[in-house]
């Protein structure tokens, strides 16, 4: 008998028929004589529906009221399911976030999980009942219902894997399991046995979403044992999220490219010089709360230099505004924007023994007529930012330069 939770996400969910198939499988595994706990995401398209809505009534709603709304998809799955598997005849309880006690901090739309009482869900799994639980939502310690950030199920299944020490979390979603690039973008993208915290935890937070990067950080620190399969198939062992590199098998240089199209870019030109000049350009827009990713500072001439880095194309017209209000006091001549900027990084622990990397990204680029604008490094993954409009054939030709498609395999 193991102890499993299985997070099912928004397609898989999507509609009736979908819920009575993840019932079906429930029953199955519980069948078998399984503790099963179930997460559950909101079905599919329901939490941008939600997040409209909120926005038709004010542009700029209370991140409390926001999220007392975008939760609300998770509860109608989680009610429907334990419906779906009471028509089987199998026992089966509902439990909101707020239910089981997840207990988060209190920043709205993007709470951390902080505890998780598992009282009930074990008392109920002894009791001979399935667990379901809706994914993304928690409460804070004043008992305000808070939300994990989009794709933030993930989160609550690994935390909750980890919180009643489950043999195994699944992660089911609408593929196979990670591949080696994003397969409705290449077609010749490859699934993965399996990939290393590290990588995944670098494709996550590089704009691969088949898994939110916080789910991965849990599962890294809790040891929680992590798979990615597909909800639609009956047959397979989908990715293993592992700790240790595969030391039999010869690495490649490069696991994945993940890519992010939300990106934009800014750039000051003709400022002083001089000691802290990134800090009263960057000073103010971290206290507006925009994350800055890549940074450039060129070298200078005639006393003034060019400062350029990138945003999140949501933070792009903030940022701006907030760099237009200063420009006179940071003594910049002109401050010049472009908002269709995309992101490529190619990722891999393998990089690591492997000189060239970065040479052979570039010269693919450049083949294809593709300008880099900026880049950045760290020990395992390389990322560049490009015009969006050359995003897809920058992937699927470094895809192919790095041996990544299912031919080469
Ligand atoms: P769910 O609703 O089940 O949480 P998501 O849409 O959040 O599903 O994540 C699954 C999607 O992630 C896939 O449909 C795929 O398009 C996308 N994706 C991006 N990069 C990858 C990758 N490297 N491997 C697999 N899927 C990826
Ligand atoms: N429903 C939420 C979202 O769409 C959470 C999730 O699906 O993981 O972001
Ligand atoms: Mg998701």
């Amino acid at each position: 008998m193991a102890l499993i939770v299985q997070k099912y996400g928004g397609t898989s969910v999507g509609n009736p028929e979908r819920i009575k198939n993840v019932a079906r499988r429930v029953a199955k595994s519980h069948a078998k004589g399984d503790q099963m706990v179930i997460v559950l995401s909101a079905m599919s398209g329901e939490t941008n529906r939600l997040i409209a809505l909120a926005k038709e009534i004010s542009p700029n709603p209370s991140p409390r009221e926001l999220d007392v709304v975008i939760s609300t998809g998770e509860q109608v799955t989680i009610g429907l399911l334990c419906m779906a598997l009471e028509e089987m005849g199998v026992k089966a309880r509902s439990y909101t976030g707020g239910q089981v006690r997840i207990l988060t901090d209190d920043s709205f739309t993007k709470a951390r999980i902080l505890d998780i009482d598992g009282e009930n869900i074990r008392r109920d799994l002894d009791g001979g009942a399935v667990v379901v639980v809706a994914g993304f939502q928690g409460v804070d310690e004043a008992g305000n219902i808070t939300t994990l950030g989009r794709g933030g199920s993930d989160t609550t299944g690994v935390a909750l894997a980890a919180a009643i020490k489950a043999d195994e979390c699944q992660i089911y979603t609408d593929v196979d399991g990670v591949y080696t690039t994003d397969p409705r973008v290449v077609p010749e993208a490859r699934k993965l046995d399996t990939i290393t915290f590290e990588e995944m935890l670098e494709m996550a937070s590089l704009g691969s979403k088949v898994l939110q990067i916080r789910s991965v950080e849990f599962a890294g620190k809790y040891k929680v044992k992590l798979r990615v399969l597909s909800s639609f198939q009956e047959e397979g062992e989908g990715t293993l999220i592992t700790v240790e590199e595969d030391k039999n098998m010869e690495q490649p240089i490069i696991s994945g490219i993940a890519f992010n199209r939300d990106e934009a870019k800014i750039t000051v030109l003709g400022v002083p010089d001089k000691p802290g000049i990134a800090y009263q350009i960057l000073g103010p827009v971290a206290d507006a709360n925009v994350d800055v990713d890549m940074i450039i500072q060129n070298v200078g001439h005639d006393g003034t230099t060019d400062f350029s880095f990138t945003v999140n194309r949501p933070d792009y017209d903030k940022a701006m505004k907030i760099l237009e209000g200063v420009q006179s006091h940071i003594g910049a001549r002109q401050i010049q924007g472009d908002r269709t900027m995309a992101k490529v990084s190619i990722v891999g622990v393998g990089m690591r023994s492997h000189p060239g990397v970065a040479s052979r990204m570039f010269r693919t680029l450049a083949e294809e007529g593709i300008n880099i604008q900026m880049i950045s490094t760290s020990e395992i993954k390389i990322s560049v930012a490009i015009d969006e409009k050359y995003l897809e054939l920058a992937v699927r030709v470094l895809h192919r330069a790095f041996g990544l498609d299912q031919a080469a395999a």
